[in-house]
């Protein structure tokens, strides 16, 4: 194991992050779930900085066969793993941005739902979000997602248009209807289970829809 963290982190950037000490405020804050039963504590948590970084970190893991989960928002308990395995947090890699022309908003990484919506709303726009401040975008995407604004809209996962993920092999992979076009209903239907996603691009629309200007 020790080989695989002297490896990894010879790859990584900088700004990315590897925390091996379970004492620390760092370790610990990155390891708080909502719910701590059944939080394991892992051998490492890697924080990749860039989606580079993530796609080192997938890389170096698949080579060594080491196990490895990604955290977002660390709403549910399957984002954690035991000493044989390392987490990838995925919380100092996020933002999310809205495409003038199209109105889509691509969000990255370990970006949350309050942080969605907070930058949507210059823009006087929303998207299928939750209201669970603290949830990570892209499961809540991929898991279905349900929201006060389903009747209006749909689940959230109606509203994936595009993405982009680290494969088992530890490719970084475009997913669209025109690109890998059945890893693009996989994800709408079947979630986390077909790579560690880098980013989503997702539908918006006006406050207007709402009846409400301000949102
Ligand atoms: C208080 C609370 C409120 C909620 N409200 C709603 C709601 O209103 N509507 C709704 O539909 N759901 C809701 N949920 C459920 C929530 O959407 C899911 O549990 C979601 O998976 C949590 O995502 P997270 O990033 O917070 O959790 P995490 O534990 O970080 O991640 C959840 C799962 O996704 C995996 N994962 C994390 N990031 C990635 C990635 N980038 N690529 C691939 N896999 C990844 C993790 O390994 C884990 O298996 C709520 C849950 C809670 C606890």
């Amino acid at each position: 194991m020790e080989a695989f963290i002297s490896s990894l982190t010879a790859r990584l950037s900088p700004a990315s992050k590897v925390l091996q000490d379970t004492t620390t405020s760092e370790f610990k804050a990155s390891l708080a779930r909502w719910s701590d039963i059944d939080v394991r504590v892992p051998y490492a948590i890697v924080r990749p900085a860039g989606e580079q970084d993530i796609v080192s970190t997938v890389q170096e893991a698949v080579k060594a066969g080491i196990p490895f989960v990604p955290a977002s928002g660390g709403h549910s308990p399957w984002s954690t793993v035991g000493q044989e395995g390392i987490v990838i947090d995925l919380s100092r890699y996020k933002g999310s941005s809205l495409h003038p022309e199209t109105s889509e908003a691509t969000v990255k990484g370990g970006t949350l739902m309050k942080e969605l919506e907070v930058s949507l709303h210059p823009h006087k726009r929303f998207a299928a979000a939750g209201n669970g401040n603290t949830v990570g975008v892209i499961p809540y995407y991929l898991g279905g997602g349900i929201s006060i604004y389903r009747p209006l809209i749909g689940f959230g996962s109606d509203n994936l248009i595009a993405a982009k993920l680290v494969n088992a092999k530890g490719e970084l992979v475009d997913v669209s209807e025109t690109e890998n076009s059945n890893l693009l209903w996989a994800l709408r239907g079947a979630g986390q289970f077909f790579g560690l996603v880098t980013e989503i691009t997702i539908k918006t629309y006006p406050y207007s829809l709402l009846g409400n200007e301000e949102g």
